[in-house]
């Protein structure tokens, strides 16, 4: 009898004996929910990317909300979204009322460069746009040194959308060597620790920032929106007694916000896993390299992710060109063939602009660039704990599916 394979989901967690005990210990502790972990972590995190500042809160997509809080955007506003991203970047500008204006993005890279931030400022929602959010698609870095001079000259705020791209670095003008997350080219990161993404804290996200105003309006925005900082209060009447002490059960709520806070239990995850960040990178590009190199033989029906130059991506996808209808088949059909030899795979993504909500919104717009990424694309197994024989299973298989010699 043949051996059952194991299947292979396109990502998963790596979960070990020393994350579960620090979660146990958190368990068996004072704290569930905010404790000395939630600190020790956005402190390791801040560390870890070079940025003055983290805030971790409940997912990645409660940090794009907060980021949109944080700039300040409402209704009136609007801020310019690369069409290629998973709908929560384009959903947290909706979420403070804001419109979305949607760029294209490069068809090989799926990144949006500053020709397409250009265009869409440009489009008829352009005199509100008030930020732009580049998204950093599979681990690869959107251009932004160019990104960020552009939005200098309009006056306005950048938002990364880093939640690819936890442990990338990219070479900068002169040289240096910047690691996402340290903002060097923006006002707010914002990363994910869903189970398919570098690091996993169960459901959790975390916003980094050099800018200690963001970075106070963040966190009052992820608890409810309460102030108790004596010097922050607005109503110095009613928050001390007449001897002058600090009434102790005295807050005030200048704006609404949301509870949008992290557990002692997500972070105890989150840290312990940042610990092993730099093995689940290596381990991640060594997968990539092996990767490339099992598809050479099946250019020009598929070729490897173009690169971007200059940087070193902590890769979150592998997501290969393919030319379907030249194999002769259809996307989906390859899918569904993998999934029978226990390889699974998925599309990232199909563009937000044609997402029913926002086309009636919007209208349809014309994005070229994305539909053309959209029709080649499709994400391979990548995960940290892929033995090397798993790649040649995969490239074999496919190579098999699409009926290409290797
Ligand atoms: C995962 C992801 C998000 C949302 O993160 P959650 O933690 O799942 O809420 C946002 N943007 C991108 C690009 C993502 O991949």
């Amino acid at each position: 009898m043949k051996k059952p394979t194991r299947f292979l989901p396109y990502g998963r967690q790596a979960v070990d004996e020393e994350d579960i005990a620090a979660v146990v210990e958190v368990l068996r502790g004072d704290w569930l929910t905010t404790g000395p972990v939630v600190e020790a972590f956005e402190i390791a995190f801040a560390e870890k990317v070079g940025a003055r500042y983290a805030a971790v809160c409940s997912s990645g997509t409660a940090a794009l909300h907060l980021a949109s809080l944080a700039v300040g955007m409402g209704k009136g506003d609007a801020a310019i979204v690369p069409t290629m991203t998973f709908l929560a970047t384009a959903n947290g500008v909706r979420y403070v009322d804001a419109e979305v204006a949607f760029a294209d993005v490069d068809s090989n890279t799926g990144l949006m460069g500053a020709a397409h931030v250009q265009a869409a400022l440009n489009s008829p929602l352009g005199p509100g746009i008030k930020a732009v959010i580049p998204v950093h698609l599979n681990g690869q870095t959107a251009p932004m040194a160019e990104i960020s001079a552009l939005a200098r000259q309009r006056g306005l705020k950048v938002i990364e959308d880093a939640c690819h791209a936890l442990g990338t670095t990219y070479g900068d003008e002169g040289g240096d060597s910047v690691s996402v997350g340290s903002c060097r080219h923006s006002d707010i990161t914002v990363f994910s620790f869903h189970p398919v993404k570098t690091v996993a804290m169960g459901e959790g996200g975390m916003i980094t920032t050099n800018d200690a105003e963001i970075i106070e309006r963040v966190r009052r925005f992820r608890n409810h929106g309460m102030v108790r900082d004596p010097e922050r209060l607005s109503d110095m009447k009613e928050a001390f007694a007449p001897d002058g002490k600090f009434e102790p059960w005295y807050y005030d709520m200048p704006e609404p916000g949301f509870n949008y806070r992290a557990s002692d239990i997500n972070c105890a995850l989150g840290l312990s896993q940042l610990r092993k960040l730099d093995r689940f990178v290596t381990r991640r590009r060594e997968l990539v390299g092996l990767y490339d190199k099992a598809l050479e033989g099946m250019a020009p029906i598929v070729r490897p992710p173009a690169r971007v130059e200059g940087c070193d991506p902590g890769w979150h996808l592998y997501a290969p060109r393919i030319d379907f209808s030249a194999a002769g088949t259809g996307r989906a059909a390859v899918m569904r063939s993998l999934q029978a030899k226990g390889i699974g795979t998925q599309v990232h993504y199909r563009p937000v602009h044609r997402q029913s909500y926002y086309e009636k919104r919007y209208g349809a717009a014309s994005l070229p660039g994305a539909e053309k990424y959209y029709t080649h694309c499709l994400s391979l197994p990548l995960f940290s704990a892929m033995e090397d024989s798993d790649v040649g299973r995969v490239v074999a298989a496919l190579a098999e599916v699409l009926e290409v010699d290797r």
